[in-house]
């Protein structure tokens, strides 16, 4: 098959991308490269089934494809909310450009939606009936409420013009190449462990997320495109954690004497987030393999080659 993944050259788009080379698929990655790198599919760019092109999604593009991974947006707090009328046009025009080019070529597409959907949620752990708790004017809505409008985009192009749509909510995805800065919490405690400097844990650390290792992600996102669900489904792994607990976690993994610097919890942080993933179960025959510490462990690896290697680069130049 042809297959179009947009949002390619970022973290859960890469990973995605091997496995569909992998599977001798032919690949056309499409980004605008604002938080993905070039170097995440450097291995492919000479492959004659793989197709790189820069485009924003929020201008319209016609390609031929038979499937769509729908993936471009910037997925850390700190990326979304830098240009936030932008996150939303993201979500919206180019979520409307995707589902109008799947409807022009009748390719299927598959919506990368999120958690964030259910917001700071209400009912625990959270299952894809929960209809959320989201603030429409706070400082994460024009990410979570940019993929709301996503998920309706994606059902009203479904029952309107019956385009074949899969719609996946992804909880917290951790693995190698998240960037040193992307500012999401894993790859933040990693890189401060690594670096010796203090785990800046936000609150008081007793909220809790439930971390899905990116490999396992990737292959609940190829069973939902290829089934016949169109979801939403929860996509995630159930194992729940403190953020305090995550922090001990790294600490003992790579620097116990790293301390914690406890900082203000930032607005709209959710307290609670688990998925139920009965469905995945179910419908997908899917559920998560890897535990936290044999991901982090992986994850630790790739950000210790990148944290010496860069720190040795920063020597260099000054
Ligand atoms: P990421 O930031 O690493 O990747 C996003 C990619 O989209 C980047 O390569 C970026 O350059 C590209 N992009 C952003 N805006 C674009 C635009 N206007 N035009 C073209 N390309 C653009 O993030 P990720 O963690 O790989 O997330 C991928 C998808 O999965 C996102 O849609 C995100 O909302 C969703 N998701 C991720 C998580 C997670 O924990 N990683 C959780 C829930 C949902
Ligand atoms: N967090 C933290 N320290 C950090 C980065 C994040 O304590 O350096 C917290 C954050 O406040 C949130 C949790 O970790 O409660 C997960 O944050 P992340 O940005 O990774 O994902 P999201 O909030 O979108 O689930």
């Amino acid at each position: 098959m042809r297959i179009l993944v947009t949002g390619g050259a970022g973290f859960i788009g890469s990973h995605l991308i091997d496995r569909l080379m992998a599977q001798k698929h032919e690949v056309i990655c499409l980004d605008n490269f604002f938080t993905g790198r070039k170097h995440n599919i450097l291995k492919w760019l000479d492959n004659p089934y793989f197709e790189l092109i820069r485009h924003d999604i929020t201008e319209p593009i016609k390609l031929e494809v038979d499937q769509i991974y729908h993936l471009a947006c910037p997925a850390s707090p700190i990326h979304y909310q830098y240009n936030p009328v932008k996150t939303i046009k993201t979500n919206v025009m180019g979520t409307l450009y995707m589902l109008g080019l799947a409807k022009r070529v009748k390719a299927r597409f598959l919506l990368a939606s999120t958690s964030e959907v259910y917001g700071d949620p209400e009912v625990h752990p959270q299952s894809e009936d929960y209809r959320g708790n989201v603030n429409p004017i706070g400082p994460r809505s024009c990410y979570d409420e940019g993929k709301r409008v996503a998920e309706t985009l994606a059902f009203d192009y479904y029952l309107q013009n019956n385009v074949d749509i899969r719609v996946a909510r992804i909880f917290n995805t951790y693995g190698p190449r998240m960037l040193e800065n992307d500012g999401r919490v894993v790859s933040n405690f990693v890189v401060q462990a690594l670096k010796g400097e203090p785990l800046t844990v936000y609150g008081d650390g007793s909220q809790t997320r439930s971390f899905c290792y990116v490999s396992d992600l990737v292959e609940g996102l190829i069973r939902l495109m290829n089934g016949e669900h169109t979801g939403p489904i929860n996509i995630g792994n159930p194992d729940e954690y403190t953020i305090l607990q995550l922090a001990q976690a790294v600490q003992n993994m790579v620097n116990p004497d790293s301390e914690v610097l406890f900082k203000p919890l930032p607005q709209d942080d959710p307290k609670r987030r688990q998925p139920d993933i009965t469905k995945a179960k179910t419908l997908l025959n899917w559920q998560p393999t890897v535990p936290l510490s044999e991901g982090l462990k992986l994850t630790i690896e790739d950000f210790r080659d990148r944290v010496t290697s860069s720190d040795k680069h920063h020597l260099a130049s000054v």
